[in-house]
């Protein structure tokens, strides 16, 4: 009995402070990380983020040097995936792609958030900047918390993990739509080799609001109706680290204006979306850096991580 004792308090310590390579990305998820990205990119001096405009191009830049300090690498040659669209006249845009190489390079798996927004509004003499601090900084601060999560756990994942934001999303999904058009049109280097599958898509957009001022732990969870686990996950990832979220489960052909999941799921990949409703400041000057519910935008990004690690990480994925 005594022995037993003992060996009890001996152990006890060390299973409390291991933490597991999961545990370690996961609580490096934070809130002051989650206020300086949206309070940057949510800033005047970006203008609002236009696809094909200097606060845009501004935007990418700052995006690009967060994944290059965290040591997330480009999965093209260069962070930038560029595209013109013709709206009009020629638009130019572009993509901001990192990714972690995982241990099997024939599957991936992908997380993204726009990082675009409106840009500036004409005859607007008093506040003219479309921030788009929840629309969606939000999202974008979301995918970066991720990417440094999985460097900070040390642990390589099983499948390739690309972080993906996009441009273009305010004009029609466009800087999504290119890449999957990209990817799955792009030609095989050898003969027999296809580009590597991809086996599960994960959007961010808009999950920094509340529906009321008395509802702040609502979410909206859409997710592809022949994964059911994915709702699964969820529940359970809530319970098992105390996440402070009520998630509504609704259906995938129920989503407000579409997002960039959309691509994704027109070519049957799976998707889980995450989105905390719309609200009287969506798309309009007022969606402000200071209306964002930062405890909220935290809890999201640490149950999309939780997502993601499954997706990369889990054998019969
Ligand atoms: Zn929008």
């Amino acid at each position: 009995m005594r022995t037993l004792f003992f060996i009890i308090i001996l152990i006890l310590p060390v299973s409390i402070y291991s933490q597991s390579a999961l545990e370690k990305g996961l609580y490096s998820i934070n809130k002051p990380d989650a206020e300086k990205y949206i309070g940057i990119l949510a800033s005047d001096s970006l203008e609002g983020r236009k696809a094909g405009a200097a606060g845009g191009l501004m935007a990418s830049e700052y995006l690009k040097n967060i994944f290059q300090e965290a040591g997330i690498v480009s999965w093209f040659d260069t962070y930038f995936q560029s595209f013109e669209y013709e709206y009009r006249k020629s638009v130019k845009m572009r993509n901001v792609l990192g990714c972690i190489r995982g241990r099997h390079a024939d599957e991936v798996v992908i997380i993204g958030a726009h990082y675009d927004h409106l840009g500036i509004k004409k005859n607007s003499p008093n506040d003219s900047i479309y921030n788009g601090a929840d629309d969606n900084a939000s999202g974008v601060s979301a995918v970066l918390q991720i990417a440094k999560a999985f460097k900070e756990s040390g642990e390589q994942p099983l499948r390739t993990v690309i972080f993906a934001l996009w441009d273009g999303e305010e004009m029609g999904l466009l800087g999504s739509s290119f890449f999957v058009k990209d990817y799955y049109n792009s030609v095989p280097v050898f003969p027999l080799m296809s580009a590597p599958v991809i086996k599960g898509y994960i959007n961010c957009d808009m999950i920094g609001r509340n529906k009321s001022e008395s509802d702040a732990t609502h979410v909206v969870s859409y997710f592809s109706p022949e994964r059911p686990e994915f709702g699964e996950w969820l529940k359970d990832d809530i319970e098992k680290y105390g996440l402070n979220l009520a998630p509504e489960f609704r259906s995938m052909d129920k989503v407000p204006g579409g997002s960039d999941h959309m691509p994704f799921q027109q070519k049957g990949v799976p998707v889980i979306f995450y989105n905390t409703d719309l609200h009287p400041d969506y798309h309009k000057l007022t969606d402000h850096a200071d209306r964002i519910n930062y405890d909220k935008v935290v809890d999201i990004t640490k149950a999309a991580y939780l997502n993601l690690w499954n997706m990369a990480n889990l054998k019969n994925f």
